[in-house]
């Protein structure tokens, strides 16, 4: 085996999480597109001070079991962290004290509610890496968005991010109502003067249950086409590639050095855990083990299960009650060796970098290399990915035909992922 292919075998035999995601459920207000799952709640509530407390404790609790032991990476997100007010920067702390091996730890704020002190705040607790959610940086396309930030407001803050020294980044959208290529790249321009050194770019999706959706079903606005969108965001590849950002993964781009390591985590397979109302945990099957020490109820994993996704379904009220492990509620997927190296492939094709030749081998040795080459063989022949020397890497139509590419590599998983729910 090369290292390479060592270091997938190793994410799906690692005992312990390298990536520790915390979710904050709440917000101001709700925007008219977003159907994430988080609250309004208004400013610095004590429902959401109760629910950091909460979170704290699970955070002590798992790392006096030493489940945070390689933990590497962090995210605080959302929802609206920034809500927490200067609650937010004692949770950095509390994440700081429970996993001391973290190099890497990213908050998510909105312009609105990352005043002076929040930020001072963050920066002095240890958080490294600010992605702060703009969307758009024109004031005639904030207001139907249901922002609560206008454009100055917005760019003033990730200014004032900027120069306390952090790694800032910036959500952008495409495709919203009154959006024009013209004003998209002036949005771009402003973002990038401000001097952020990564960006997110979003197409906007209509999500059902949304303002949104019910304005497109009602007449009153029109969804943006795919093309539209692929054009958008085109112009976007185009205007951040010019001011030295490259592109590291579908949505992201990074001045050289700034990637956030915390989202690669999720595109290659490393374990990580995630607490909190909806978030997300993905262990092999020896971490699954450690974590059901301390949640003996949770399903066992069979002999053949090799990776356990598990996302918590409790409602935040529940965690604030009571925030161990065991007292939440999950739906969890298990996969075999086979799902999980079918996963990586497909998860793969968002990076720019592809699917290196120690994942190959890992998919053709869990899998069977005559169907990994063929399926391989089959998205290069409809121009979804192509060779990069040893590479496989996805084009700019695998990108577009995101669902095909995905979907070709994933049909090598055979058989059907065994779910569960678990009630305490
Ligand atoms: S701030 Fe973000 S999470 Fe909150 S409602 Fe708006 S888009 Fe959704």
């Amino acid at each position: 085996m090369t290292g390479d292919e060592q270091g997938w075998e190793a994410c799906l035999d690692a005992d312990l999480p390298r990536a520790l995601y915390l979710h904050i459920p709440f917000c101001v207000r709700k925007c008219s597109y977003c159907d994430f799952s988080s609250e309004p709640v208004g400013r610095e509530t004590r429902q959401a001070r109760a629910y950091a407390d909460s979170l704290a404790a699970e955070l002590s609790r798992l790392s006096a079991a030493g489940l945070l032991e390689d933990v590497t990476t962090a995210y605080v997100g959302g929802g609206t962290p920034t809500v927490l007010g200067m609650r937010l920067c004692s949770l950095v702390g509390d994440i700081r004290r429970a996993a001391p091996g973290i190099a890497e730890l990213t908050c998510e704020a909105n312009p609105d509610t990352l005043v002076p002190e929040v930020l001072d705040g963050l920066v002095e607790a240890g958080c490294t890496r600010l992605s702060v959610g703009v969307q758009s940086l024109d004031d005639g396309e904030l207001v139907p968005l249901g922002r609560l930030h206008d454009a100055a407001t917005a760019e003033d803050a990730l200014r004032r991010a900027v120069s306390t020294g952090l790694a800032v980044s910036c959500d952008l959208m495409c495709g919203i109502p009154r959006q024009t290529p013209v004003s998209w790249q002036r949005t771009l321009s402003r973002a990038i003067a401000t001097g952020i050194v990564h960006a997110s770019v979003y197409p906007l999706t209509i999500e059902e249950g949304t303002p949104f959706s019910a304005a497109v079903e009602g007449g009153g606005m029109r969804r943006p086409s795919d093309d539209e969108q692929a054009d958008l965001m085109l112009l976007a590849a185009r205007q951040l590639e010019s001011a030295g950002f490259s592109r590291y993964e579908v949505a992201s781009y990074a001045l050289p050095g700034f990637e956030c390591r915390h989202n690669e985590a999720y595109w290659t397979g490393v374990p990580y855990l995630g607490l909190g109302t909806a978030a997300s945990s993905m262990l092999g099957a020896r971490g699954y083990r450690r974590l059901r020490v301390l949640a003996p109820r949770l399903p066992e994993a069979g002999p053949r299960v090799s990776r356990v996704r598990l996302t918590c379904r409790s409602a935040h009220s529940r965690l604030s009650a009571d925030p161990s492990v065991s007292a939440q509620s999950y739906e969890l997927e298990m996969l075999d060796a086979r799902q999980a190296a079918a996963e990586d492939l497909m998860l793969s094709m968002r990076m720019v970098a592809g699917a290196p030749e120690g994942l190959l081998a890992h998919a053709r040795r869990r899998i069977g290399a005559q169907a990994v080459d063929e399926a391989l063989a089959r998205v290069v022949g409809s121009g979804l990915a192509r060779w990069s020397g040893a590479r496989l890497v996805p084009t700019h139509m695998g990108w577009l035909l995101g669902n095909e590419l995905y979907g070709s590599l994933w049909e090598l998983s055979e058989g059907t992922i065994e779910t569960r729910v678990y009630e305490p």
